[in-house]
């Protein structure tokens, strides 16, 4: 029985990875330092798994930016349209398909499944080609790295369904088409490998528990049963999955010839076991059971862990088995070391301890009785710890009446009293909450949190950086403004700091794109806000302009989706104490004269389950913790909401749902892609789909914004429901892009308020 993994965290330990590519980017590093130190933390992540006892160790799995996007990359298809500078080295212009430049705007980038990491999506037209084996070469590489161990290399593949299928083809008739021309250049790509003496090839197929595309899984299936003529004998393949459970395809995959197949044991558990108990599983066939979770940071139960690899061995035998966590590590922070999560640490494990859970697993799994023992206490003790409940709470979630989840009056009433007590023009202009975090903020805030500089000279700093945006967004002429979030690391790590029930480490960072990583909280007990968490900035906001000011919250759904959370409790009673809490933070700005609150849910859509039996009943108790989040206001009090990098097309009745009076919602980057769902379906209330894409340092022209805004009347928005807005926070932009960009927006409101004002 052996030890593998799928993937590691690719950022390191103290997250070399992001502080890299930073220095590389602003040109402080060349190119050739650059490679040179990312080699090393490669070198460092896999020699760490090594040397915690796994045995099957995979390599390609890391990244400098994207793994579809290096997919795309090996095939010479991430996008046509791009136009480099000839003398643009490879790495440049790699880079500049992630992040665009003056030239180019840059390939969409949009959630990795129902994770918060994100992947670039390519712009694929049907043509392949073998551009670069990298993989090889990095198979190469590692072989050398390993010269002496006694460790397998497995080499990481993202199989050529999944691949294509997140490169949004438009049906799966093109889908199919694109399988078919990739076909050869994959078999090219694998037959290298081969080749060159690799062992083992995992080729990850997670979407494969979406259940969908009938006829193109099928083809799939043809296409790596072609490969077993190549290689069969030499190289051991693994069909990988992740995430959630493959019944749908269960008794087919196991017919593909596969020597493997990986399977999500955590998150598919009950779905996963129950296929495999009523399918006649192909002679020789071995099974990769993910035992240990990837998306969370709990300590396993090895009873049940236990208990799933017994059922497997027993009827394909234990050599055949081989034992992972459930999906690449990349979800979970790099180690403990160095944390100080005091009760609730003895119950985490994050990647590194991980890697120890699998080996005592093992170890109980060869009869350690010392050992379980040991974890069955631990596990039960949990259950009992004091911190986990909290009576009034509890009662609070008992007490809860339908009328809690409704606005006082429908939308249609509302928007009259909103318009009356406003007073906006048409096309009214606003931003999505952040503004420039500039070198300077981050540093006041670290010398605040270390205690270098006293509260009050903070607070100083930070009423002096709201007077300033206030003013900023004035002079451009902006209608409903913001105070800019200056003293929000993270928007969700800044509620949760306020907030009972909440963990919060020193380290335990995760990538969310490319160098950009997020250090999600861990919710550990019942939540509850003991005081005001964001009156005092927004009324001081408020206090120096006339024109609105909004609120900015985040919302219920999306602190839990991108939080570590308790699995002793449905998700939905924990989305439900979010949203208490944050209720009372709404009607507190609400009486403090805040006319105008954005509660932000950006996570809505990517908490969806992949499987679609499952979507109804997240997206009804999603939606009801959003309004119970917002419905106590007074019917002149207009809430906002904001979403990004998602698709919302199948999810607008649920958007719509939320009774938000206004939305604003990513548009730029996936160009308008968004607005196809609203020639079949009446959105009836205010929304914003953002017009500059704030994830490129571009700074749009008026016309182009105009023509976005003339597309969403074409799409069959009212002009009286269209709001002008940027996709996003402008956190990560500077201000003389911000300021331009903004004027341009402002001028792009004026020229539609010209043509269709009354
Ligand atoms: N209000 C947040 C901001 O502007 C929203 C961020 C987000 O949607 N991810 O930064
Ligand atoms: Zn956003």
């Amino acid at each position: 029985m052996l030890i593998t993994t799928l993937g590691f965290p690719r950022i390191g330990k103290n997250r070399e990875l992001k502080f890299l590519l930073e220095a590389f980017w602003r040109k402080e590093i060349s190119e050739e330092e650059f490679l040179k130190k990312v080699e090393d933390l490669k070198r460092s992540n896999i020699l760490a798994q090594v040397n915690a006892g796994v045995e099957v160790v995979p390599v390609g799995d890391f990244s400098l930016y994207d793994s579809v996007l290096d997919t795309a990359w090996m095939y010479g298809c991430a996008g046509k349209r791009f136009n480099f500078d000839p003398k643009a080295s490879d790495l440049e212009r790699y880079f500049i398909y992630a992040r665009g430049d003056a030239k180019n705007p840059a390939l969409e980038m949009t959630k990795w499944f129902d994770t918060n990491y994100h992947y670039i999506v390519p712009e694929i037209d049907g043509q392949f080609s073998l551009r670069d084996n990298w993989i090889l070469e990095e198979f190469k590489w590692a072989r050398e790295v390993l010269k002496g161990k006694k460790v397998r290399i497995k080499v990481v593949l993202l199989g050529i369904y999944t691949f294509l299928k997140l490169a949004k083809p438009k049906d799966e008739s093109q889908l199919i088409e694109w399988m078919k021309s990739l076909a050869p250049v994959f078999s090219e790509v694998v037959s290298s490998l081969i080749e060159s003496g690799a062992k083992f090839i995992q080729i990850d197929e997670p979407a494969l528990v979406y259940g969908k595309d009938k006829r193109a899984v099928r083809l799939a299936g043809k296409i790596y049963n072609e490969l077993w003529d190549i290689g069969k004998k030499k190289t051991q393949f693994i069909l990988q999955t992740y995430f959630s459970s493959i019944e749908e395809y269960f008794p087919e995959i196991v017919q593909w010839g596969f020597d493997w197949i990986g399977l999500d044991m955590v998150r598919g558990r009950e779905a996963n076991l129950k296929a495999f108990s009523c399918t006649k599983a192909a002679k020789g066939v071995g099974f990769v059971l993910g035992v240990v979770d990837g998306r969370n940071v709990w300590r396993t139960d090895y009873s049940q862990a236990v208990s799933t690899l017994r059922t497997f061995a027993r009827r394909v035998g234990e050599e055949r088995i081989m034992i992972s966590p459930s999906c690449s590590l990349q979800f979970v922070p790099y180690s403990l070391e160095g944390e100080d999560l005091g009760e609730v640490q003895p119950y985490l494990a994050f990647a590194m301890e991980k890697l120890a859970e699998l080996k005592e697993i093992k170890a109980v799994y060869d009869g350690d009785k010392e050992l379980l023992k040991r974890n069955r206490r631990l596990i039960s003790n949990l259950q009992k710890e004091a911190f986990r409940n909290d009576e009034a709470v509890r009662a609070r979630m008992k007490a809860l009446s339908k009328e809690d989840f409704i606005r006082s009056v429908p939308f249609k009433k509302r928007f009259a009293l909103q318009k009356k007590s406003l007073n906006l023009p048409l096309f009214p202009t606003t931003t999505i909450g952040s503004f420039p975090q500039t070198q300077e903020v981050r540093r006041m805030r670290r010398l605040y949190r270390t205690g270098q500089i006293s509260e009050l000279a903070y607070q100083v700093f930070i009423a002096e950086k709201i007077r300033e945006v206030i003013r900023f967004q004035e002079e451009l002429g902006l209608d409903v403004l913001v105070h800019g979030e200056f003293e929000r690391t993270d928007m969700v790590e800044f509620f949760g700091i306020k907030m009972k029930g909440f963990a919060f480490t020193r380290n335990g960072w995760v990538q969310s794109y490319g160098s950009r990583c997020v250090r999600p909280p861990i919710i550990y007990g019942d939540i509850s806000r003991p005081n005001p968490m964001t009156v005092s900035e927004i009324r001081y906001a408020q206090e120096q302009t006339d024109k609105p000011v909004k609120g900015m919250l985040t919302g219920p759904i999306t602190i839990l989706n991108w939080s570590f959370v308790r699995t002793d409790i449905p998700r939905w009673q924990t989305a439900y104490q979010i949203a208490l809490a944050l209720r009372d933070e709404v009607l507190d700005l609400e009486k403090a004269g805040i006319r105008i609150i954005q509660v932000d849910e950006p996570a809505l859509r990517e908490g969806l389950p992949l499987k679609k039996r499952e979507h109804k009943r997240y997206l009804n108790w999603a939606v009801k913790a959003f309004r119970l989040a917002t419905s106590g206001v007074r019917p002149d009090t207009q809430i906002h909401t904001h979403m990004c990098y998602s698709d919302f097309n199948d999810i607008i009745e649920a958007i719509s749902a939320m009774d938000a009076d206004v939305i604003s919602i990513e548009n730029a980057r996936s160009r308008g892609e968004l607005l196809d769902v609203f020639r079949t379906y009446k959105y009836d209330k205010c929304i914003g789909p953002g017009i500059y894409d704030i994830h490129s340092k571009r700074v749009p022209p008026i016309e182009e914004m105009v023509e976005l805004l003339e597309e969403c009347l074409r799409r069959g928005i009212k002009k009286e429901l269209l709001w002008v807005n940027p996709d996003c926070g402008l956190k990560t932009r500077d201000w003389p892009e911000t300021k331009r960009a903004l004027a341009n927006m402002v001028k792009a409101a004026m020229v539609m308020r010209e043509r269709y004002g009354e």
